[in-house]
């Protein structure tokens, strides 16, 4: 392994670079001391700006390391939102501040429960059913929502909708996360 430092150009302010040097013409000579290099089929663990114009550079793809890095700053919350549409679009994740709307906090959740945040950001959608004061409260409106109960008719009132929300957790088809005011709720399917 090597670190390797140099400045990263886009392909226009490369090009001015090319002129100014006198090198217009000339071919790339490969992985040489003469510069510049041309940056094709280069990868990076985060996303790389051309140093000039500061440009994304696109073509400089991504690794597993670079996307989970975007999808931390994609959760944490980015204030600039044209560089987030930029990221997200490069590491091909939804941007969820922007985009979607989502409950920052609740992907987060989702983000430390799974151990990744390209995950959490790729599943979220399918997965979050919403925030709710406890399990039980998830159960109520859940049964509601399903009609579950509809044709037991006064036998609903006996109904344990706690024991009901902890055995889907058990089971592993739901997921409660607690937050400051109750927990969030994720399906598993
Ligand atoms: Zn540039």
């Amino acid at each position: 392994m090597f670190i390797h430092r140099s400045a990263l150009l886009c392909d226009e302010c490369g090009e001015n670079e090319v002129i100014a040097l006198g090198m217009s013409g000339k071919e790339d000579d490969g992985d040489s001391n003469e510069w510049p290099q041309y940056s094709q089929g280069s990868e990076s663990d985060s996303p790389d700006h051309c140093d000039n114009c500061g440009d994304l550079l696109y073509e400089v793809t991504l690794t597993d390391d670079g996307r989970e890095a975007v999808a931390l700053c994609l959760i944490s919350g980015m204030h600039d939102e044209t560089l987030a549409c930029e990221w997200s679009d490069h590491a091909d994740l939804p941007n969820p501040g922007v985009d979607h709307d989502w409950n920052l906090d609740a992907v987060r959740a989702w983000a430390d429960n799974l151990g990744t945040a390209v995950e959490a950001l790729e599943t979220f959608e399918e997965a979050y059913m919403g925030q709710y004061d406890s399990e039980e409260d998830w159960a109520v409106q859940y049964v509601e929502d399903t009609g579950m109960l509809s044709n037991v008719g006064e036998l609903a009132m006996y109904f344990d909708y706690k024991a009901f929300a902890r055995d889907c957790q058990l089971g592993g088809d739901m997921t409660f996360l607690t937050c400051g005011l109750g927990v969030f709720a994720f399906s598993n399917y």
